[in-house]
Formats: C-alpha cells, structure tokens, sequence
C-alpha cells in the first residue's frame, strides 16, 4: 500500500524526552493521573501536538487529543493509550502508544497522505487506576454514573472530584466524554507486552487477539487454632493445610478445565492468629483466575469451588469466599487482527497473535468500537518498575506496523 515509514530519530527524542518528566532519584517515573508530573507530562505532550500541527482537544474527562483532518462527518481512525504512570513506573507502559500514534499523525501530515478516515491520537486519563482504573476510556465507552464520579477516591482518601477540581475541572463534565460510536472508525492501541513471551521467542511484534478477563476470590477456610506442642497431628483442623493442598491443585485444575491462555495465582495468604506455635484456626487468600474465554473462566470457577468444598470437607474445615471483581474477557475485532497481521506479513515481520493478560484501555474502546493491539517486547518481561525497556529496533517495527496498519485503516478503498 504505502512504504512510508516512521521518523525513528523523531520518535527516540520523544520518548527520551518523556521519560525525564516525573523522573525521581530511584530512578522510576511518578506521574499518577492528576499529580504533578501527570500535569508535566500532558503540558509536553500538548506542546508536541501544537508543534505537530494537530488539532487539539481535551474532553470532560481530561482525555488528550490531537487530530489530523477532523471534520466531525467522517469517523476517525484513532490510536492511543495512556501517559500516567504508577508510582515508579517505567518510560513505556502507556506512554509508547501514545508517542507511535503521534508519531503516526505526524507522518501521516508530512507526507499529506490521502485518507478516506481522519486520524485521531488519545492519551487517556488514570489508565493505572489512582481512581479505580481506566477513568478516561471508560469515560469515552460511556461506562461512568454520577455516582461512580462522586464516590471515585484513590487510597489516600483523595476523592476524584477534588483532584480534577485542583486542576480546574468539573468531574461530573466526564459524563459527557462518552463518545458516540459514530465517530469511531476504528481504534489501535500499542502497547508493550509487560510479559516475557515476545522477548523469549525473539519476535519484535505480536498481534494481540484478546484481552483477558478475570475473577477474583477472597477465600477463607475456618478450622481450630490450637496449640503447636500439644495437639497432636491426626487432632488438628488446620486451615494452612487445606490451603496448601488447594495450592498443589491448581496446575491439576487449569490443564482439565483451561486452556492455554489461563493463568490462576494465590498471591495473598494470611494466617490467623499468625504465630509460629499456634497451629492457626484460619486461612484467608486471594484467588485470581484469567482467561480470554468466558465459557473457561466458568468452568475454572466451578472447578475451584468443587475442588474448596471437598477438600474443607474431607478436613472439617469450613469454607467460604466473596468474589472482589469479575471482568469478562474482550475480543479484538477479527477485521482489525486480519488487517494487522496482513500489514506484518507484507512487512516481512514474524509475528504471533496473542492474548493480553494485562487490562488496557483497548478493553473500554471495545465498546465503542472495532479494536485492534499490537505488542513489542518487554526486555526479560519486565514492567511497572524502572527497569521497563524495550530495544530501539522492536519500538521502530512496532512503530511502522502500527503506521501500516492505521494507514490501510484509514485509506480510501
Ligand atoms: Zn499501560
């Protein structure tokens, strides 16, 4: 179609320059949606738009955007992600997304590319959840009541409100961020992977065909705190043993009831009362199960509860769990994925198709509209920390396979 290709040189300064803005003395990036640095970071993100010569607009919900032949008659062709970071976050997560989809304008402009689509880049407000999580995209999907606005704190007891209050906005103005789909064409978000797939196997691409779902358990088995040195073995109800064989059980449960993209992890385990010499009476933790398919993540749930209830049983312990949060699973649109992998292969890239374990704003667009995300590798897999990198190379393949396929998004047929 076109043999365009990005500016790497342009795009190298943008991200090193970026990456200085929030930069403490450990060396990670503090840019938490509304803080300071968050407010830096979009302040140099605007002026590189403006330089661009894109159109720029903020909506309700503070989304940043920079536009190239918007006319508001012909839906966009958009790109994006997020430029908050967590606390001593990495130069990429988010940021990299952004940065390709100006990059993407950019080229778009100079070369003054007939399209048959406007392009559209976004960087989304609090995508690391300082305020529960995805607040600008989920904006724009529609996804926010007045009440999840007002009730909306971070842990600090920060309300949302006042946080964009400092900042001279009206929280509630985030209703009207919601995006009507009409004005969507289709949106492409690129992201690092976070994982250590595409690094292990050597592939500077992967073509993302899901994003994964999850549940999450709290758990608590109840049996007999009692004392170390007296009760003898075959006379104690101890809840750590029921937990640890429900731990010895899971590999069991994901190859009969997974699939290959299922992940399950106990992360948290607590003990009560908690001393070396008691044997404890009670053993509460985190159970999260993901999956791209809603249908495995069913069947996981009931697997696990069937596999709790016998084991307490069999124990005498008592067994109960509260669900924190359940996501469904999203699919990428198959067009979207089909245009992606065409644009790879005719780049002469070797690519897989993947899924996302890690939630991106791709997840609240699919809402909206046809989705498609493309991965770079993430150097031994690593993310949210300071040591976050990804080689030059893989960001200028990533980089040019999002300008392709965007391009033949967007191009007159
Ligand atoms: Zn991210």
């Amino acid at each position: 179609m076109t043999d365009l290709t990005i500016d790497m040189q342009r795009l190298q300064q943008d991200i090193n320059e970026l990456g200085q803005i929030g930069r403490d003395a450990d060396r990670g990036l503090h840019r938490r949606a509304f803080s300071e640095g968050d407010r830096a970071g979009r302040e140099w993100f605007r002026g590189r738009l403006e330089a661009a010569g894109l159109d720029v607009w903020q909506d309700g919900a503070a989304n940043l955007h920079g536009r190239l032949d918007y006319d508001g008659k012909r839906p966009v062709v958009a790109m994006g992600s997020h430029l908050d970071t967590v606390p001593g976050g990495g130069p990429l997560d988010g940021a990299l997304g952004v940065l390709i989809g100006l990059e993407v304008l950019r080229t778009a402009k100079e070369n003054a590319v007939d399209l048959a689509y406007p392009l559209e880049v976004i960087d989304f407000t609090d995508e690391e959840g300082r305020f529960g999580g995805m607040f600008g995209s989920q904006a724009m999907a529609g996804k926010l009541t007045p009440e999840s606005i007002s009730h909306a704190r971070d842990l600090e007891g920060v309300t949302l409100v006042e946080a964009m209050a400092n900042w001279g906005l009206n929280a509630d103005d985030a209703l009207a961020a919601r995006r009507d789909p009409h004005t969507l064409h289709a949106f492409i978000e690129t992201h690092i992977e976070q994982g250590p797939v595409l690094d292990r196997r050597g592939l500077s691409v992967g073509v993302v065909e899901a994003i994964t779902g999850l549940f999450k358990w709290e758990v608590r088995l109840k049996g007999q705190p009692n004392h170390a040195g007296t009760t003898p073995m075959d006379m104690r109800i101890d809840p750590f043993q029921g937990l640890a064989e429900f731990g010895g059980e899971i590999n069991r449960l994901i190859e009969e009831h997974g699939s290959p993209n299922s992940r399950a992890t106990i992360g948290r385990v607590e003990l009560a009362p908690g001393a070396a010499n008691t044997v404890p009476g009670m053993a509460t933790f985190s159970f999260e199960v993901r999956d791209t398919d809603e249908k495995v993540l069913t069947a996981l749930a009931h697997a696990a509860r069937r596999t709790l209830s016998s084991l307490a049983r069999r124990r005498d312990l008592m067994f109960e769990f509260d669900v924190l949060s359940e996501i469904d699973p999203v699919r990428c649109d198959p067009g979207i994925v089909q245009t992606i992998e065409a644009q790879a292969e005719r780049m002469g890239l070797e690519y897989i198709t993947m899924p996302s374990g890690a939630a991106h704003d791709t997840q609240s667009m699919s809402r909206i509209t046809r989705t498609g995300m493309i991965f770079v590798p993430s150097l031994q897999g690593r993310s949210h920390s300071a040591a976050e990198w990804t080689n030059w190379e893989d960001i200028e393949t990533g980089a040019n396979l999002t300008l392709q396929s965007a391009l033949a998004l967007a191009a007159r047929q």
